[in-house]
């Protein structure tokens, strides 16, 4: 009514940008949104926010939100009631599982998307379609660093909370630009290295501002960070300086581990690293002289052919040096969006049920079957790279995403819109007509953070509820009333009245969640899993045991193989990632004016050195080709890179867009893109 758009609202929501997980609450008046206020309560961010969950949010009232379901007429769409959308959909799905069975189905969900959201995607995908074929986009980023956790602590998250950071003697940053892709995270770190005289190691390519900052910045070649972490940990070994009570009490595997190091001299990490001499044996000094130390790594580690193994590196470093089960210790994955974690958390991913239960496991397997009155299909399903390859092949022939634009996120995008131009059937749900979307035969419309309820976990493990803001735009809905009405509509009778009935069911079904309830989670409260029955949490993990049988950890050995290399001609790197002010390929935040006002385009990082060889200057356009494709972009020149290093980042989805260089190489363990693997040639197409 008028009244009520009259009235200003305040609304406690969660950010749907990166994996700090900032809370605060939203001032709106109607539709409009008068201010971000934040919130001493918070719990993982208090009074901070950044530019993106203060001024991000204009997107949600965007002219180019979708409002009504599309089908696709030919080369155009057309507007439909949802009714007929739905009824496609379940004639399609039927005629298409009838026809070539339940694993000719995709089914990927989506990190913006709530914990709820992410449990009920994966639950249509097995329990009613009847494929294991389920996966997120944290394939495209942290999967590696979850795999690394589990091989040897056995829980895939950030050891402690984001404010144990701060009571660390020393941070170790590797491959994260953390104060432009975890704003808020950052500048709890400057504050202690300022303040409280804690150190700070940042090995990256890039100069960034948290290498500025740095005690010791060191710049490996790409791609060899497991040099030397493995040399660093063998040096620690050989001095005599490992935590020998720890390895006795809490560790397996130790000698085996110490064999597999043999080759990692600092005179071979010096060789294949570029790192000196003095400079590793600085670093195993400082982690010797520190009381605790913690590693925080990002996509840097994780989008490599040797991703998995890397953050394998960081976790047995932090081992045998004694870094877990005290506060200030361990190891801090970084989570890119703000739901990264809570998605896969929450069960979708080709081989684990919710809480990272193993599909292939009968006792768990039957918990489910109980559960939902269904049977469960038992082998592991295809990931999304292996979905792109089955649609090249033929054998995946339909495909349900939700909320990610895979078709400009995935590597290799050339590669990835000739496998979706082969799809019989491509279900697309949305807030924008992404470019994935433009492929698909359906398009739902579907509902932004701000206008459901849910929850989300962010990178700390810590689940927060998000209350409803804003109603759903013209026709859109909810994402969980969408897929309800999807798996209703091909024959199941689920009846959820809200997510918390999810949470509910999901909570019964996972040890790991056990615990977990709205109430427990009612405005600014949060719960850090894993959540007991009585609704205990864990700040920090491993305090007692680690999550095996025996209670102990496991350190892991590793070999290192060189990075993929595209051949001679293509002789710059192109590394890739965030800028502050952008998100992603930036779907959001170039409908936020605040934010594109600042930072219109995406630019090239070129260094001095590479722009007097090649005759380039600021503003000069040149064209990057790699085997795989083209992009066209102009130059910056910045010593925050050096030698035949460019950086681009990762936020155009037209000329420039990274993904149109990149590969199909990817992580040998997970399948994570090698994003960070991509050569081109450079040629001048206009100077300034
Ligand atoms: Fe949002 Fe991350 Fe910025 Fe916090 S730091 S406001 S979660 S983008």
């Amino acid at each position: 009514s008028a009244m009520r758009d009259e009235r200003i609202n305040k609304t406690k929501t969660v950010c749907t940008y990166c994996g700090v997980g900032c809370s605060f609450e939203i001032w709106t008046k109607g539709r409009e949104i008068l201010k971000v206020e934040p919130h001493a309560e918070a719990p993982a961010n208090g009074i901070s926010t950044c530019v993106k969950g203060k001024f991000g949010w204009e997107f949600v009232n965007s002219e180019e939100r979708l409002t009504k379901p599309l089908i696709r007429e030919g080369d155009a769409f057309r507007e439909a009631e949802w009714d007929e959308a739905l009824s496609l959909i379940a004639h399609k799905f039927g005629e298409i599982k009838n026809k070539y069975g339940p694993d000719a189905f995709g089914f990927i969900s989506s990190s913006k998307c709530t914990n709820e959201e992410a449990y009920l995607m994966q639950k249509l995908g097995r329990g009613i379609i009847g494929t294991n074929n389920i996966d997120n986009c944290s394939r495209y980023c942290q999967t590696p660093a979850t795999l690394g956790l589990f091989r040897t602590v056995g829980h895939g998250g950030d050891s402690g909370g984001i404010k144990d950071i701060q009571n660390s003697d020393l941070v170790i940053g590797v491959g994260t630009n953390t104060s432009e892709s975890h704003p808020v995270l950052a500048t709890r770190i400057k504050r202690a290295h300022k303040l409280k005289g804690q150190k700070l190691i940042v090995a990256d390519l890039r100069k960034h501002e948290m290498a500025e900052r740095a005690d010791l910045f060191v710049r490996p070649a790409p791609g060899s960070d497991l040099v030397w972490l493995s040399a660093v940990a063998k040096y620690i070994i050989d001095q005599g300086w490992a935590d020998d009570d720890f390895i006795q009490n809490r560790v397996n595997g130790y000698g085996n581990y110490v064999e597999s190091l043999a080759p990692f001299t600092l005179e071979f990490a010096e060789q294949e690293t570029g790192i000196s001499k003095e400079e590793l044996i600085r670093i195993a000094e400082m982690i010797h002289e520190a009381k605790t130390v913690c590693v925080l790594w990002a996509m840097g580690v994780t989008q490599h052919s040797a991703g998995s193994d890397t953050s394998t590196a960081i976790s047995n470093l932090m081992l045998i040096t004694g870094n877990y089960g005290k506060p200030g210790a361990g190891t801090y994955p970084l989570r890119g969006h703000n739901n990264v974690q809570g998605a896969s958390d929450f069960g979708s991913m080709p081989n684990r049920l919710p809480g990272y239960q193993h599909i292939e496991e009968e006792r768990v397997r039957q918990n489910f079957e109980h559960g939902w009155g269904v049977k469960l299909p038992e082998k592991p399903g295809l990931n999304n790279h292996e979905m792109v390859e089955g649609m090249h092949s033929g054998t995946l022939k339909a495909m349900y995403l939700k909320g990610e634009d895979m078709g400009i996120v995935d590597s290799n995008i050339n590669h990835v819109h000739a496998g979706f131009e082969k799809l019989d059937f491509f279900v697309v749900q949305d807030i924008f007509l992404s470019r994935t979307a433009q492929f698909a035969d359906v398009v739902l419309p579907a509902s932004p953070s701000l206008e459901k309820e849910g929850t989300f976990t962010n990178t700390e493990r810590r689940i927060q509820r998000l209350y409803q803001v804003l109603e759903p735009l013209g026709e859109s809905k909810p994402d969980w009333q969408i897929i309800q009405e999807v798996a209703n509509a091909v024959g199941a009778n689920w009846d959820y009245k809200h997510p918390s009935d999810i949470m509910e069911e999901a909570a019964q079904l996972t040890p790991l969640f056990a615990g977990v309830t709205y109430e427990r989670l009612e405005g600014f409260k949060s719960l850090q899993w894993p959540v007991a029955e009585d609704g205990t949490d864990t700040p920090n993990l491993f305090m007692e045991d680690f999550p095996f049988p025996d209670g102990k950890a496991i350190v892991f050995p590793l070999q290192w193989t060189k990075p993929v290399h595209f051949g001679e001609e293509y002789d710059i790197h192109v590394n890739n990632g965030r800028l502050l002010e952008h998100f992603h390929e930036g779907n959001l935040t170039y409908k936020a004016k605040g934010i594109t006002s600042k930072t219109p385009s995406v630019f090239l990082e070129v260094s001095p050195e590479l722009a007097a060889e090649r005759g380039l200057k600021n503003g000069t356009l040149v064209r990057l080709t790699s085997p795989y494709g083209n992009v066209k972009v102009k130059c910056h020149i910045t010593d925050r890179v050096q030698g035949k290093e460019v950086y681009l980042p990762m936020n155009d989805n037209g000329d420039a867009a990274i993904n149109l260089l990149t590969s199909s190489y990817a992580d040998k363990d997970t399948d994570t893109p090698a994003y960070k693997e991509t050569m081109a040639k450079m040629e001048i197409l206009q100077s300034e």
